[in-house]
């Protein structure tokens, strides 16, 4: 800093001193930087979401969502980490009013006309940017909410008065890369932010069955068991490992995108903190509704 620099910064001081800002306290200071009052640790939530039908549907798993959502504190924020905006590097969306993004197709017109017209945060992206220190983090300007976010975030908060930031996830990195950046968001859940990770745990669109609406086969039970064995044991070394777990996980995880949102969601997991699970259920043989709740 040179010697100009630092006068300057004195008289600056001096005429904050001389302000009525004089009067606030510390922490309405800190709220004033950064516009994020300090909470205790938010929850963190994997959310699966299954079909988009489940957004105008009324089932047991919507039933599910709206349950946790009536049971959250009030978020300041959402930062959604869906398994449906993958890019090469990480960005977070940065407009003011995020489009809802209809990024399906063959569904009833009734899906096309949904609207989730929650606000955004370019606030919130600037400080996910800041958070996520080990990476360069893109503002985009372009994307929205995709359903991965908006069909199960809209029973969570269905008057749309939350604003809903996304966080994309990097092809470029490996389950260990992914894990380790997502640490990294821990600071925002101090901050009021309600962080989701939408995905399903296990998701073979290829080999759906048809025949099976409310059960999986047999190899879906058992990596859906395995799972939630490590899930609360805590054994998050291999769950992120998950390729070197046999023959039902490759058949649960062909790709991981929709699996890669759970470990977003385990990293921000804090010692002592207790995981509740629920939609714990098994449909069209190869997906899993499985959800839970951190905190
Ligand atoms: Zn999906």
């Amino acid at each position: 800093m040179t010697y100009l620099r630092l006068v300057e910064r004195r008289n600056a001081l001096r005429l904050i001193a001389l302000t009525p800002i004089a009067a606030m306290t510390l922490r309405e200071l800190a709220k004033a930087a950064d516009g994020f009052a300090t909470t205790p640790p938010m929850p963190v939530l994997f959310l699966g979401h299954g079909s988009p039908m489940n957004a105008i549907e009324d089932n047991p798993f919507t039933q599910g969502w709206q349950n946790v959502g009536k049971d959250l504190p009030r978020p300041n924020a959402i930062l959604c980490i869906s398994a449906h905006w993958e890019t090469r590097g990480t960005f977070v969306t940065g407009m003011e009013k995020p489009r809802t993004i209809h990024d399906f197709g063959g569904f009833p017109q009734a899906l096309f006309d949904v609207q989730y017209p929650a606000p955004g945060s370019p606030e919130l992206a600037t400080m996910t940017q800041e958070a996520m220190t080990s990476a360069h983090v893109g503002v985009d300007h372009a994307w929205g909410l995709d359903h991965g976010a908006w069909s199960v975030i809209m029973h969570l908060f269905p008057k749309a008065d939350i604003p809903v930031v996304q966080l994309s996830l990097d092809r470029g990195l490996n389950p260990q890369q992914h894990y380790a950046l997502a640490k990294e968001l821990a600071v925002l859940r101090k901050k009021g932010v309600l962080i989701i990770g939408s995905g399903n745990m296990v998701h073979n669109l290829g080999i759906l069955d048809w025949n099976r609406p409310d059960a999986g086969y047999d190899w879906a039970i058992d990596a859906n068991s395995r799972m939630k064995e490590l899930i609360t044991g805590g054994d998050h070394a291999q769950l992120t490992n998950y390729t070197a777990l046999g023959r039902a996980f490759q058949l649960s995880i062909p790709t991981p995108e929709h699996y890669l949102p759970l470990l977003y969601t385990l990293a921000l997991k804090e010692e002592k903190e207790r995981v509740s699970l629920f939609n714990d259920r098994l449909v069209m043989g190869s997906i899993a509704m499985t959800s839970l709740r951190i905190g």
